[in-house]
């Protein structure tokens, strides 16, 4: 789908929203393809090249071999390139109204649910933002200010009904590395409009007038073994996943496919049964084309666990 994407939109310009494609296609051409190409986009629908796997190669060589550069720091190019990138791929893919199914999912949730949310994405957050369940507080993240639509505001705190903790960043979170402030981009009017706020980033921060291109970066946690969970903020919302897990009736697990280097999360749910904040027979959900499979990484935790499955999210919100 990249490779259409860059196709549709022209994104190899010097002055484009994904800034450095050129230099990008030219190391991926370099290493996964067979030329030095800057504008070849046939190695993206390689079939042995995967997200996880080049997002990990970048997020590796700047973390090993650029040294002394943070991740966020705007000087890791290919990797600030790379979640451009992903940003224009993954709001091109949700564009439009808002899904059914998240809608639908949204109305059954109410007061206390607390959601662990993996994806960059922001469909569920739509969806219960127009459900009128979930406020700015609801991601428990601290942001200093909030874009809606085009006017910066100071974040208005209040309780939200659900939360929902993001706990690999997402799409729409946005740091400058210069004041340091997180500023989260959101939209009233329709989904469209946030996609576009979130994938052109074409903003100045608030504070110290950085613009994305120096100051500004995405708020992401990349996948396997690249993942920067020392970050202050994202280690928190990890914490309070913990806290706030207390006591839970019913555990719901949704498309999640729970691979075997999730070792974050399996550490995470071992967390709750050693603080004895989850009860070890709390019922479980799992809603999943392959629920077996996910549901005997569960099954290895909590053994005392009814577990229900559902191989589809229409089968569950029907049920
Ligand atoms: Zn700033």
């Amino acid at each position: 789908m990249a490779s259409k994407v860059i196709d549709h939109y022209p994104l190899l310009g010097y002055s484009g929203p994904v800034h450095g494609l050129d230099h990008f296609l030219r190391d991926l051409n370099t290493v996964y393809g067979q030329s030095r190409s800057e504008d070849s986009i046939d190695v993206l629908n390689m079939k042995d090249i995967s997200l996880e796997r080049v997002m990990t190669y970048y997020y590796m060589r700047h973390e090993i071999m650029e040294l002394g550069l943070d991740f966020f720091e705007p000087a890791g190019a290919r990797v600030r390139t790379l979640n451009n990138l992903l940003a224009f791929v993954i709001t091109e893919s949700i564009m439009g109204d808002t899904c059914r199914k998240h809608l639908r999912l949204a109305k059954r949730m109410g007061k206390g649910d607390v959601i662990l949310n993996f994806n960059y994405d922001f469909l569920m957050d739509d969806a219960l933002y127009n459900a009128g369940k979930f406020l700015d507080s609801g991601y428990v993240m601290r942001f200093d200010y909030t874009k809606i639509d085009e006017e910066w505001k100071r974040v208005r705190e209040g309780p939200s009904q659900v939360t929902m903790l993001k706990l690999h960043g997402s799409l729409n979170w946005v740091r400058c590395s210069n004041c340091g402030r997180n500023l989260l981009l959101r939209s009233e009017e329709s989904l469209s409009a946030l996609c576009n706020a979130a994938r052109v980033m074409g903003e100045k921060c608030p504070k110290c007038r950085s613009i994305w291109l120096y100051g500004l970066g995405r708020i992401i946690v990349p996948p396997f073994v690249g993942k920067n969970l020392k970050d202050t903020d994202i280690k928190y919302l990890w914490n309070r996943a913990l806290d706030l897990s207390e006591d839970i009736e019913r555990m719901v697990v949704i498309g999640y496919r729970f691979s075997e280097f999730d070792y974050e999360t399996d550490m995470l749910l071992r967390e709750m049964i050693h603080n004895q904040v989850t009860s070890p027979d709390v019922p479980i959900d799992i809603i999943n084309p392959d629920a077996r499979s996910v549901a005997s990484r569960f099954r290895s935790m909590y053994r005392k666990s009814p577990i229900t499955l559902f191989d589809s999210l229409d089968s569950y919100l029907d049920s």
